[in-house]
């Protein structure tokens, strides 16, 4: 009910209705749900509801997994609801410096054509301006043989370690007033260098700031007592050790060597850091995007037109007629403000949302990719919400899944379309297995760094943003010296601490690479199989442990095995 109330309340925010008054922005900020758990303590709900299903740690859920019917498996998430009772103010408190650190990330954009090298050349278009870390990591990744490519991505290095090290310039955050030699960290005022300010450790501040809000809730969480975890035991449900044990075998893998070997030669100089983002890996397509275009906006010249083509895409990906039918008519296709999204019901009767854009002239083969992403998991909510024995296990285990199982669709856009990737498929399919393990490799490293971090921080909860600074570059080394030096023979670099997700998202990156790990291993069972089949059995397990879940779908837990065993096939393909 709240949730119908609140993708109501939304609609002119997410959807293409015109301009956007101050009363939609009230309404859309109004959250209707947010007292229901204050409101259930208070009537005594949540204490019968605590008092009747015993909560279970992750541990537990784990050794009785074997033992446990679905009814059971419902009651431990039953169990789960009412584990703690956070202070309004201390909830409210907590959003508020995650806002503050979003609006620090979203505000720090570098302006690109005021950079100089030492001879006060610029390299960069004059109105490039650049959001750390994404737009700054994609730009170094678009240089791989472009014009002055190797000093572009340099400079572009060193404006990361100056963030990192935070002897920025303060001037040159957001702000196109004066010209900046990042190498040199000299600033130039009218030709004239000029003193400046370097960044008063802001950034450390924010992650301090998170840390304090959300450490200040530990006392009122008895099952899961630390930040830690709650993010991993809780809302992961995947053990830290798991996690870590997973990623140190995969990073340490000797394939990373070699696909490490592959890039020097196919790059023909060393290995630099910022070469964790090497980005050759891609398949040549003979398929012309302009002829998709063509295709896509004749198909779709609006939103009804996507909406009326679903059953035919799912009957194509294997359903029956009869269910496709059913399972389209519980997903409604809006024109969407955004690039789109997926919002699913939480009750019966209800419709999930598939929003995309599309423009005047018909949908473009972007958007369409994007919508059978969002189609992806518009299924999976219609079908573990409507076909699900029991309410309370209805969705997946945690947002790795989510995007598993939308990325399973997305893979199909082309041949939805009735159009065959007519390339090699035996050489894109190794280039994929490589890009996906080399990215792996690069994520997995940051997520043990923010893993790292939030543990120095629970040893030194009185630490200054200086000092944590400190500590999270003497980490970022450690992490580097242990499992990136060996492979790129380059020591000492920080470069695993620019990402903006440790600052607004607290150990949330984990999350993408176990995501990446599902996504392979259930991409290869899938693969000779019948999808529609084998997807709708592996969801109607539904909201069970992760481990559990993966043990029930591929007859094994997450693992990096198949990826890797992929990259050793992959090598034999691709030698240089
Ligand atoms: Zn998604």
């Amino acid at each position: 009910m709240y949730n119908s109330m609140t993708i109501k309340l939304m609609e002119p925010l997410h959807l293409d209705m015109g301009d956007i008054h101050y009363v939609d922005e009230i309404m859309g900020s109004y959250s209707p749900s947010s007292h229901l758990t204050e409101d259930l303590f208070n009537n005594k709900m949540a204490f019968y509801i605590a008092l009747n299903f015993p909560s279970y740690s992750l541990k537990e859920k784990t050794e009785n997994a074997e033992n446990w019917t679905r009814r059971d498996w419902a009651y431990a998430r039953m169990g789960d609801m009412f584990i703690s009772r956070v202070p309004a103010d201390l909830q409210q408190n907590a959003a508020v410096i995650s806002t503050n650190a979003d609006t620090y990330i979203a505000d720090y954009n570098i302006y690109m054509g005021k950079l100089v090298n030492d001879n006060m050349e610029t390299l960069f278009p004059e109105d490039l301006v650049l959001i750390t870390h994404w737009g700054l990591r994609d730009e170094l990744k678009s240089n791989y043989n472009a014009e002055n490519g190797f000093e572009k991505q340099q400079m572009i290095y060193n404006v990361m370690l100056d963030i990192i090290n935070q002897d920025i310039p303060q001037e040159v955050i957001n702000s196109g007033d004066y010209i900046w030699n990042p190498v040199s960290n000299k600033v130039y005022d009218n030709g004239q260098e000029m003193s400046f300010t370097t960044e008063p450790f802001t950034r450390y501040e924010h992650l301090l700031h998170n840390f304090k809000a959300l450490s200040a809730m530990d006392k009122y969480n008895p099952v899961y007592p630390t930040y830690i975890d709650r993010a991993y035991y809780e809302s992961m449900e995947i053990s830290k050790e798991d996690i870590e044990a997973l990623f140190i075998e995969f990073i340490t893998s000797p394939e990373i060597a070699e696909i490490a070997k592959l890039i020097k030669t196919r790059l023909g100089r060393d290995l630099q850091p910022y070469d964790i983002w090497y980005d050759g890996f891609k398949a040549r397509t003979n398929i012309n995007e302009e002829d998709l275009n063509k295709i896509t906006r004749r198909k779709y010249p609006n939103p009804q037109a996507f909406e009326n083509d679903i059953p035919r895409m799912l009957v194509d990906l294997g359903w029956s007629r009869a269910k496709a039918q059913e399972i389209a008519n519980k997903i409604s296709v809006d024109p969407a403000r955004g690039a789109g999204h997926a919002w699913g019901s939480e009750m019966k009767g209800d419709n999930a949302h598939l929003r995309t854009r599309i423009p005047a002239e018909g949908m473009d083969y972007k958007g369409y990719n994007i919508a059978t992403h969002e189609l992806g998991h518009n299924v999976e909510q219609t079908l573990t919400l409507y076909d699900i024995d029991y309410y309370m296990l209805k969705g997946v285990p945690n947002t790795a899944f989510t995007e598993a199982i939308a990325f399973l669709f997305q893979a199909n856009d082309l041949k939805l379309l009735g159009q065959s990737n007519n390339g090699n498929s035996e050489e894109a399919e190794a280039l994929a297995a490589l890009d996906n393990c080399w990215s792996a490799y690069e994520i997995m490293g940051v997520s043990l760094l923010d893993m790292y971090v939030w543990e120095w921080m629970y040893a030194h909860p009185d630490a200054d943003p200086k000092e944590l600074q400190e500590a999270v570059v003497n980490i970022a080394i450690e992490v580097w010296n242990e499992y990136y030096y060996p492979v790129f023979g380059i020591k000492d670099s920080p470069i695993l601490a620019i990402y903006s997700h440790m600052i607004t998202s607290p150990l949330y990156l984990a999350n993408y690479p176990v995501g990446h790990l599902i996504e392979f291993q259930i991409e290869q069972y899938v693969k000779d199989r019948q999808f529609a089949d084998e997807v709708t059995r592996m969801l109607l397990q539904g909201q069970i442990i992760p481990q559990e879940w993966m043990k029930g779908a591929v007859g094994r837990e997450i693992s990096g095995e198949p990826t890797l065993k992929a990259v050793d096939h992959a090598l034999e393909i691709i030698t240089e």
